[in-house]
């Protein structure tokens, strides 16, 4: 049963079951476009939380026995229910996150294209077989480290989980994973597609609840082995060392503050189009969201007019009503942060050449914002915006503009536009950052690891790489006549 909204229930699945109601605390879901409730959250009791880790114990013996083959077919038959699935599951994200209906539709399509990837690259898992002395088999294997407790926000509701049950599942772990209780349907409705492709109960569980009480009780647990997050530096900081104190390894996905060097060489316009096409994705709540902007001197002006002009042409709404480009923010928070930062730019002495502000109606709107003559000291310079907050601040040597981007403690994604191959290298080099684009603002790719270095966290995602937090390395030596 959906709701006027076309906005489902939102339930829990455990142990093979979904769950809701009872004598549950609950929390309201808001549709940021309306400031409208929609819906309401469970929040998972003690036994609930139990319950989960009892059914990922079993389901972990269950699916790591499952032949390979079993395996991979249930997971593609899962990715060709999302992609069926992929204009409803986008409509309901729409609702809760806010995103406009042809993004939110694009992320359920590309996340069953990962999941393919990870399924297929799973049945690669090769250990080896090491040269030895006669009689002795030395091998390498790699095993499925065993369930896992996960921990996604959420900016991108059905993306953000699917990475997470697409590596684990295909690895041969189970898996207790806490979607965002601010976009619980999209979730619910990608668990879903795996229950209807066969997955075996307890292999995957759903819950949702207060995010502090779920983490501590999840981590733990002695059922738990690997702990899965991606979210703010602070909460990653503090579940990270949770994980810690109880010897658990940790896979730590977290924020950025993505600089663009726009060289001497570069072409301006070309930089400007790109670069601002990036930055109002998603209303600018991506992890790898450009989001400081230092460009040469001598291209300043160019860069500006053409952000600017791109900036504008943005058409921010409702994301169900045709032609919107941006959506609102997907919570309060943000806005207020919009706010907060863009007062402080300015009352240090920074220009609003656009936007600036909120527009006059319902929602968590912000507008596409572009700001100049930014003062070093303003918070926008070195706290992430994760919204659409454009800071533009000239340089004047490569040196300057390297020191600028690596300076703060952050090292998610940059990026740079030049027309040489040796600056091209040198970016390569001495940007500290996990993911580097060229010329371009490169979004994730499945084939690809994407991950961070410094407080931007550790581990990857995508690529073969995605697999190695969830399998362990096991030397096995046999003395074959004993
Ligand atoms: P927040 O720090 O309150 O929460 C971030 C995420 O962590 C949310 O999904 C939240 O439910 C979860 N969380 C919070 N406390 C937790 C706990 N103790 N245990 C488990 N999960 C917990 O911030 P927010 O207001 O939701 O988002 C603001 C900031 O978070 C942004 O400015 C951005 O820096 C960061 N963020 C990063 C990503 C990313 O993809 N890396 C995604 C969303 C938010």
């Amino acid at each position: 049963m959906t709701t006027d909204h076309g906005y489902p229930p939102v339930r829990m699945y455990i142990a093979g079951e979904w769950r809701q109601g009872g004598t549950r605390r609950t929390a309201p879901i808001v549709n940021p476009a309306t400031e409208e409730t929609i819906g309401e959250v469970p929040l998972a009791t003690t036994t609930d939380l139990d319950d989960a880790l009892e059914a990922a114990e079993a389901g972990f013996r269950t699916w790591r026995n499952t032949p390979i083959a079993e395996r991979t077919a249930v997971l593609h038959a899962a990715a060709d229910l999302i992609t069926e699935r992929a204009a409803r599951i986008g409509r309901v994200m729409t609702l809760e996150q806010g995103k406009p209906l042809a993004e939110a539709t694009g992320e359920a399509r590309r996340t069953a294209d990962t999941l393919r990837w990870h399924a297929d690259d799973a049945r690669r898992a090769y250990g080896r077989l090491i040269p030895s002395a006669p009689g002795t088999v030395l091998t390498v294997r790699r095993e499925p480290i065993g369930p896992v407790a996960a921990f996604v926000p959420w900016n991108f509701p059905v993306g953000g989980p699917n990475r997470k049950i697409s590596s684990a599942l295909s690895a041969g772990c189970s898996l207790v994973i806490k979607a965002s209780e601010e976009t619980p349907a999209t979730a619910a409705a990608l668990v879903q597609c795996y229950v209807d492709a066969g997955l075996p109960a307890g292999v995957l569980n759903l819950v949702l609840g207060e995010p502090a009480e779920v983490s501590a009780h999840l981590i733990g647990s002695p059922v738990t082995r690997l702990i899965a997050f991606t979210g703010s530096v602070p909460v990653g900081k503090l579940l990270a060392a949770e994980a810690g104190k109880v010897m658990k390894p940790s896979l730590m996905e977290l924020g950025g503050h993505a600089p663009v060097i726009v060289c001497a060489d570069a072409d301006p316009v070309m930089a400007a189009r790109r670069a601002a096409q990036a930055k109002f994705a998603n209303a600018g709540q991506v992890c790898t969201s450009p989001s400081r902007f230092l460009v040469h001197e001598s291209l300043i002006d160019a860069f500006t007019a053409e952000f600017v002009k791109a900036a504008e042409a943005v058409v921010v709404g409702d994301g169900l009503e045709q032609g919107t480009t941006m959506g609102p923010l997907a919570n309060d928070r943000r806005l207020a942060a919009m706010r907060r930062l863009t007062e402080d730019a300015v009352a240090k002495g920074a220009t609003i050449l656009t936007g600036g502000e909120r527009p006059d109606r319902p929602g968590y709107f912000f507008a596409p914002t572009v700001l100049t003559d930014v003062p070093s000291d303003a918070d926008v310079l070195s706290e992430e915006p994760f919204g659409p907050l454009a800071p533009i601040v000239p340089f004047t040597g490569l040196d300057d503009a390297l020191r600028i981007a690596n300076e703060l403690p952050y090292g998610l994604a940059a990026y740079g536009f030049t027309r040489s191959a040796a600056t091209a290298e040198r970016l390569s080099e001495e940007l500290e950052a996990g993911i580097l684009s060229l010329n371009h603002c490169g979004g994730s790719v499945h084939e690809a690891p994407s991950g961070g270095v410094k407080d931007s966290g550790y581990g990857r995602e995508g690529g073969p790489e995605a697999l190695d937090a969830y399998l362990i390395t096991k030397r096995v030596s046999h003395l074959l006549a004993p």
